[in-house]
């Protein structure tokens, strides 16, 4: 839910009493697409900010913390990732982070809401500056049927990059989805999700992806922990998981050696992702 108050913009999360605000400098847009209600602010010191039915999305000044994780996690967990699915992921930022690796062919963006892309290329234009990219192909359908229709083994990587599992994106947190996502992928493929708030969501959501991802066939997963001050209690997570092999096996001396710039993801954060807190540990029943 959110308030707007004078100069504030607040996203409450009313079933934890919590909220986040940003002080806003002005409303910049609305636009109502046949999925959701896209609202884009800007604030005195989060850059611009992109709102999606009332969640907080995008910002300007952190979003980097969620886009590395997102892209470089799966991709250096991957012995050779070419071909890649993202599924969501309309503001273009996860897009722009997979495009970084030399070794990617393709990457295949399927958002189900054009405007969140449209809204994005007006007001995050940073973001976007990969969408021309010749191995880059955006296409805007329901990401569930995207991968149900997939031939077999058409991925190495499939990222999971979707609003809340509310709405449209409810289906994307389903064993079903999780089972075409396995079929879709190859053999050393693997998959990894947005996965909510560690301290909020360990004991529900957190606990039936790695359930469902597991009754879909999955061999192992891994939720990494990451701050996103944006997002509901500031700490958010991502989930992997591998149909062969360890999910936290990576690959280190490339993730050490990287190619390309970044901000928060570098081999010791990979690293760091892999140690569990003892309350996640217990709860997820990870050794
Ligand atoms: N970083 C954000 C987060 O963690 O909440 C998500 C980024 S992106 C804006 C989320 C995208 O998921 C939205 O653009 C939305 O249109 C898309 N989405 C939701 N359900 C979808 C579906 N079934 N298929 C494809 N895209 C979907």
């Amino acid at each position: 839910m959110s308030v707007l108050d004078q100069n504030w913009y607040s996203e409450a999360f009313t079933s934890e009493g919590s909220a986040f605000s940003l002080k806003i400098k002005s409303k910049l847009e609305t636009v109502k697409s046949p999925f959701q209600t896209i609202d884009m602010y800007e604030t005195e010191h989060y850059g611009n900010l992109m709102v999606i039915d009332d969640c907080t999305m995008v910002s300007t000044r952190d979003n980097f913390l969620y886009h590395e994780m997102m892209s470089h996690v799966p991709l250096f967990s991957h012995p050779n990732p070419e071909r890649v699915a993202i599924i969501g992921g309309g503001d273009c930022g996860t897009l722009r982070e997979v495009l970084k690796h030399p070794g990617v062919k393709q990457v295949w963006q399927v958002d189900i809401d054009e405007m969140v892309t449209r809204m994005s290329e007006k007001y995050f234009p940073e973001l976007c500056e990969s969408n021309d990219d010749p191995r880059a192909t955006l296409l805007f359908d329901d990401g569930i049927r995207f991968i149900a229709e997939a031939e077999p083994g058409s991925f190495d990587v499939i990222i999971i990059d979707s609003t809340d599992p509310v709405g449209p994106a409810e289906g994307l947190f389903a064993v079903d989805f999780y089972k075409n996502c396995e079929k879709a992928l190859s053999a050393d493929g693997l998959v990894v999700q947005q996965s909510e708030s560690p301290l909020y969501h360990t004991h529900s959501i957190i606990k039936k992806v790695h359930d469902d991802m597991k009754s879909a066939g999955f061999a192992s997963c891994h939720t990494f922990p990451f701050p996103q001050p944006l997002y509901p209690s500031g700490w958010w997570s991502c989930t992997l998981a591998k149909k062969s092999g360890l999910a936290t096996a990576f690959r280190e001396a490339d993730a050490a050696n990287k190619t390309f710039k970044t901000q928060y993801y570098n081999v010791d954060m990979h690293k760091a992702g892999l140690a569990m807190p003892e309350f996640m540990k217990q709860a997820l029943n990870q050794d």
